[in-house]
């Protein structure tokens, strides 16, 4: 069983605290991703997890056992990185077996697992091949099958994709969840990319300077993102954070109309908030928040518009096609769920709609 727990993890470099205190529970089988942006610590903590990084302290449990002292080899799991670390003078049988041949496994052993990762993985007419001979997405490949012939409790990713182009990072995204569907083994993807973390992960753990700001499923925290943080980094284009008044029950943006709320909120009169609304919720209408166009970017099925309500920046999304006049004003209602955070601490207070005129 791959049940992964991480229970009160520090790390600290020297005067640097990379991590301050993380709890993770993984299910066995789960697929897992830490996202988060650069410098957050989610490289580090996969590197303890691996047994590469000694922990300062709390204690890091696979499969039942605590391995904080276990040496990398003896955890039982297998790491795939981002440059994907193949030995260019083997060829790519030998590269994917060469753990096997260490641990002195046999030929017939080591030939069914090499063939039987290579048919997974699409990889049988390239065995003979060296890694020099194979493009970024096929040694990406190799490197994954070398992971899966040692048929480990726990997979590893460290930005896997990143060194790929965007056309092949998107279809090697759908292959490495299609291997997770087969494999089902327990796995642990680091990347920076909120869209890989959204599509391949079951859970997300999203990280800032050394902390974990929300877990969840990727709809859970797009839908209900626990604070400003994770309201702004989940989401692409990302969430717009406009400053807001509460007044008689309805909010007022900028020195836009009064948008009436549904009843799901009830906030008192005159509180301030950080109202969050998604790009692609806002429809155009003939009277509401008035946006001025500063740039608008069509892509045939949909126009996307930057530019300004009141002082703040936002970005739209309209499925109509739109003046590309820079300076024209439009008028915008959100018809969709508002996101309402604290202006002081950024949590999350609720959601709710804007209510239909009687
Ligand atoms: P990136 O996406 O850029 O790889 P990350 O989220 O993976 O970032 P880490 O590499 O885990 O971030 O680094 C977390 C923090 O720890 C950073 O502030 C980094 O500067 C610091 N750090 C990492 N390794 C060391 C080290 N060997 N010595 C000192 N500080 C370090």
């Amino acid at each position: 069983m791959g049940y992964v727990a991480i229970r009160d993890v520090y790390k600290n470099y020297g005067e640097v605290q990379a991590l301050k205190g993380i709890d993770i529970e993984i299910e066995d089988g789960e697929f897992v991703a830490l996202v988060g942006p650069s410098g957050c610590g989610k490289t580090t903590l996969l590197r303890m997890i691996a047994g590469l990084e000694d922990i300062t302290s709390g204690e890091i449990h696979i499969a039942g056992r605590i391995v904080n002292d276990l040496q990398p080899k003896a955890r039982d799991i297998a790491m795939v990185f981002q440059n994907y670390a193949l030995y260019p003078h083997m060829k790519v049988a030998d590269n994917m077996s060469f753990s096997m041949q260490l641990a002195g496994a046999s030929k017939s052993e080591i030939k069914t697992k090499v063939d039987e990762a290579a048919r997974v993985l699409n990889l049988e007419n390239y065995l003979d091949r060296y890694p020099r001979e194979l493009s970024g997405g096929q040694r990406q490949r190799v490197a994954m099958g070398r992971a899966i012939v040692r048929n480990p409790k726990v997979f590893l990713f460290d930005e896997p994709l990143s060194n790929l182009d965007a056309k092949l990072r998107v279809s090697m995204r759908a292959e490495i969840k299609s291997l997770h569907h087969k494999l089902h083994t327990t796995a642990v993807y680091v990347t920076h990319d909120q869209i890989e973390a959204m599509t391949m992960a079951d859970k997300i753990v999203v990280m800032s300077e050394g902390n974990i700001e929300q877990v969840g499923t990727p709809l859970e925290l797009y839908d209900e993102p626990r604070n400003l943080f994770v309201a702004a980094f989940i989401g692409s284009p990302s969430m717009n954070l406009l400053d807001g008044v509460i007044h008689n029950g309805a909010v007022r943006i900028g020195n836009g109309p009064d948008l009436p709320l549904t009843s799901e909120i009830a906030l008192e009169d005159g509180r301030d908030v950080v109202v969050g609304i998604r790009p692609d919720t806002f429809a155009l209408t003939e009277t509401g928040l008035p946006l001025t166009l500063n740039v608008t970017e069509p892509t045939g099925a949909e126009t996307q518009v930057e530019g300004v309500i009141g002082p703040t920046k936002v970005t739209c999304l309209f499925r109509e096609r739109v003046s590309d006049q820079p300076g024209t004003v439009l008028h915008v209602t959100p018809n969709g769920r508002l996101h309402f955070f604290d202006k002081t601490t950024g949590l999350r207070l609720g959601a709710a709609r804007v209510a239909a005129k009687n």
